[in-house]
């Protein structure tokens, strides 16, 4: 359902064009829902601006007719953090028109895009120019640039190139009041007072909205290993970790642990990707990349592999020998989110830890789970090598997952009093959005909640931009 005035419409009509405001319930629905189908909200329209002039304008438009603006890109995010309340008064601003790569200076090894650019474009555009652009994640296919900004993604290379945040060099941005910050620096170094952009970098659309970006590059690896690694338990996983980095240096790119159950949910709805070391109860996905020969790169991973099975701390190794077969044990893991949605709801958490706490915690928290919600299941996945874990609770066989959700707050509470307790944070890698908010209010210091909310009434005073979101 569409609210808002004619007045609004026509002037946002004025502002991007006709059949850039969308009303019609069937045009705007697919805007309304989040990607895992937990948010629904109401819009007054959806606006889709082809400039950031266009931006600026629209921002003009709601300030004056007091609109809130949810801003989105591709809509995948986790948190609900793109879809507007039930309300009916906010516009949501689709970036996705905003899809130009703006230039590639090689000598200085930087990308710029506009804000709407899906994710897998940047890494092709970066591809065509003899670059690598790292940030690899899932979704890559159809999120967007700003998106991935404005959620500080992190995916599956951040062991080795960081998180988006370490990728930003510069940034355009539409302000609450409807200017147009330009700061699109293309500069490693530049240490001239506070550093705005990273304000913007995971603020969710509360602060600004982002039109353009300027992205570090890197040489593109010409070898490549990938490999899966069955371990006992995650005490394996860490050890291996060790090993690997020991070993490999920063030529280790990204180590993915998955559990047993993971990987059989992704295979139910896979049946085609292949099962190379079955039977263990944890994985571990390993990607090693290096600017040296294939031969060379090969050679030294098998060693510490060896190195690894000779000492017990893997129990058995598949390596990929050729480019499909490491797609295919990629697909292993990067299907999981998508097959586990097809199972059904599940209470999901997104964590970090330092690593070294990791084994401790997957303990400590199986127990109190176990002890909360008898037969419950444990979906384990995700970035072990940033100490960051997918760990979802999925209803127990036969109960009725739908049902099962409403125990949320109370595993919340249980799973995150745990990471608090050992140091760790209660949004790794997706953001807080709606879905986290309270959750945030609970761990967060008041100091640090303080200096958040300042940060928010300077840049959006009237609480223009995505409200009830973060904050
Ligand atoms: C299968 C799957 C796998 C995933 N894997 C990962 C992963 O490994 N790591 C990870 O970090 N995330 C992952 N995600 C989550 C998601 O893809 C990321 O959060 C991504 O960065 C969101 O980008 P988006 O363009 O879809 O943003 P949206 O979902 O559209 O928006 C996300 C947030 O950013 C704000 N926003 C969007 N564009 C702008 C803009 N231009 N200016 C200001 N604010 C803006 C929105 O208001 C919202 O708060 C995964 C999601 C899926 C579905």
């Amino acid at each position: 359902m569409v609210h808002g005035g004619a007045n609004v419409r026509t002037r946002l009509s004025a502002a991007v064009g006709a059949a850039n405001v969308l009303t019609e319930p069937s045009d705007v629905d697919p805007f309304l829902t989040d990607w895992r189908g937990r948010f629904h909200g109401r819009a007054v329209a959806v606006v889709r601006p082809g400039s950031a002039a266009e931006v600026a304008e629209v921002v003009r438009v709601c300030r004056e007719e007091q609109i809130p603006i949810v801003a989105q890109g591709g809509n995948t995010g986790m948190c609900g953090g793109a879809t507007p309340d039930e309300t009916g008064h906010a516009v949501v601003l689709s970036l996705t028109r905003l899809n130009r790569v703006r230039g590639i200076d090689t000598d200085n090894a930087t990308i710029t895009v506009e804000a709407g650019v899906p994710l897998a474009q940047v890494q092709q555009a970066a591809a065509d120019a003899g670059f690598h652009f790292p940030l690899s994640l899932a979704s890559e296919g159809s999120c967007t640039i700003g998106g991935n900004l404005s959620t500080n993604a992190g995916g599956t290379a951040v062991l080795r190139f960081g998180n988006t945040r370490e990728l930003v060099l510069g940034l355009e941005v539409v302000l609450a009041d409807g200017r147009i910050w330009n700061g699109l620096r293309a500069l490693r170094k530049d240490n001239t007072g506070y550093d705005l952009k990273q304000l913007f970098v995971g603020a969710e659309g509360t602060l600004g909205i982002i039109t353009a970006a300027v992205l570090k590059l890197f040489p593109k690896p010409l070898a490549r290993v990938t490999a899966l690694a069955a371990i006992a338990d995650p005490e394996g996983a860490v050890a291996l970790l060790r090993l690997l980095k020991r070993g490999l240096s920063d030529r280790l790119v990204g180590f993915e642990l998955i559990s047993a159950l993971a990987l059989s949910i992704c295979r139910k709805h896979h049946p085609d990707l292949p099962d190379p070391v079955p039977g263990h109860p944890w994985y571990a996905l390993v990607q090693v990349d290096d600017s040296g020969t294939s031969t060379a790169l090969n050679e030294q991973v098998e060693e510490v592999f060896a190195e690894a099975v000779e000492s017990s701390i893997a129990r058995d190794v598949a390596i990929a020998q050729s480019h499909e077969q490491a797609q295919a044990l990629w697909a292993l893991r990067e299907n999981i989110s998508e097959s586990q949605r097809r199972e059904g709801p599940n209470i999901k958490h997104d964590i970090s830890l330092p690593v070294s706490a990791i084994p401790d915690f997957l303990r400590a928290s199986e127990q109190a789970l176990s002890a909360a919600f008898p037969g419950a299941q444990l979906v384990i996945f995700g970035h072990l090598g940033d100490g960051n874990l997918h760990y979802n609770l999925a209803a127990p066989p036969g109960e009725d997952a739908q049902r099962f959700m409403d125990n949320a707050t109370r595993a919340n509470h249980i799973v995150h009093d745990l990471v608090a307790e050992r140091g760790g944070s209660i949004s790794a890698e997706h953001g807080i959005g709606q879905l986290k908010r309270e959750e945030l209010k609970r761990y967060k210091a008041p100091v640090e909640l303080d200096l958040m909310r300042a940060i928010k009434q300077a840049l959006d005073p009237t609480g223009l931009l995505n409200p009830g979101k973060v904050l």
